[in-house]
């Protein structure tokens, strides 16, 4: 039994040496301590003392069969502990791993987020200046309806006829389309008054003139320094002057709607060409005559 056990241990720690020499040596030692033993168990009176020899010898054997299993326990149990080292420190690795892709991750998220953010204020704003400007066309819209409306209030009472003309018609216009020349009230020697009564339009002759309002013709044909002129009394009780026309195209008590064609432009009269002089009077006679841009201003004419 003892030398089937030997041997296995020897062997299995002396496998790989490569001198046999030193072993067999030792074989041959141990082999011969059995011998010894073997002969005094036989030999030996105190059949006890041997059996309890031998028992010790088993003992020995046993323990170290137990040593060798322990450190055989403890090389698996070490080898364990670095498996598990291994696995733990894969674990963390792996943890690390995860958790570096979690923190990408979240940060990821975040800048998303926060690029989402970004956008929605970014369309917020937009969309509340487009709300902005919609109210503001909106209130413009309004306001301009009310103007509108207003306006047509106030003309309705004043000229029953035109109110079929467009919602800005004021019931008021220009003489003729056309650029000032001599202004208003300048001084100088070629009015007889020493200054101008009132303005000239540069026109050519040939030019339409229109009634600036309705009213009723005063009178019309030549009139001294005026040449052929046409004077309109109008329903606010203020009169209107036409001079220096080639012909009149109306007559005395007739009755003229706001844009009528009363006359053809011309240099009749006391100028230095063509054109056409405009006055406003409070009556239909020569000194009474006002400012006829203001007047014409008043009634939301501008010239
Ligand atoms: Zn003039």
């Amino acid at each position: 039994m003892a030398f089937r056990v030997r041997p296995a241990l020897r062997g299995k720690h002396r496998r790989r040496q490569p001198v046999r020499t030193a072993a067999t040596l030792a074989g041959v030692a141990v082999i011969a301590g059995a011998g010894a033993f073997g002969a005094s168990a036989m030999a030996g009176p105190d059949h006890h003392h041997a059996v309890a020899t031998a028992a010790a010898k088993k003992n020995v054997l046993t323990q170290a069969a137990s040593v060798t299993g322990s450190l055989a326990n403890s090389f698996s149990a070490q080898a364990d502990v670095q498996r598990t080292v291994a696995n733990t420190a894969h674990e963390q690795a792996d943890q690390a791993r995860a958790e570096a892709a979690a923190e990408a991750k979240a940060k990821a998220a975040k800048a998303a987020a926060a690029a989402k953010a970004k956008a929605k204020a970014a369309a917020e704003a937009k969309a509340k200046a487009a709300a902005g400007a919609k109210a503001q066309a909106r209130a413009a819209a309004a306001k301009a309806a009310a103007q509108a409306q207003s306006a047509r209030a106030t003309q309705a009472p004043v000229t029953a006829a035109p109110q079929a003309k467009a919602a800005a018609d004021t019931g008021w216009t220009k003489p003729v389309d056309a650029a000032i020349g001599t202004p208003y009230h300048q001084a100088g020697s070629n009015w007889s008054s020493g200054y101008h009564t009132g303005v000239d339009f540069l026109v050519d002759s040939g030019t339409p003139v229109h009634s600036v309002a309705a009213g009723v013709v005063v009178s019309a044909g030549a009139d001294g320094a005026y040449g052929n002129d046409v004077i309109i009394k109008h329903a606010d009780g203020m009169y209107t002057l036409y001079g220096h026309l080639t012909e009149p195209l109306v007559s005395a008590g007739q009755t003229v709607t706001e844009g009528q064609e009363i006359g053809i432009s011309g240099a009749t009269g006391n100028v230095t060409g063509p054109h056409l002089h405009f006055e406003v009077r409070t009556t239909p006679d020569y000194g009474s005559d006002v400012d006829p841009i203001a007047y014409l201003a008043k009634h939301g004419v501008t010239v």
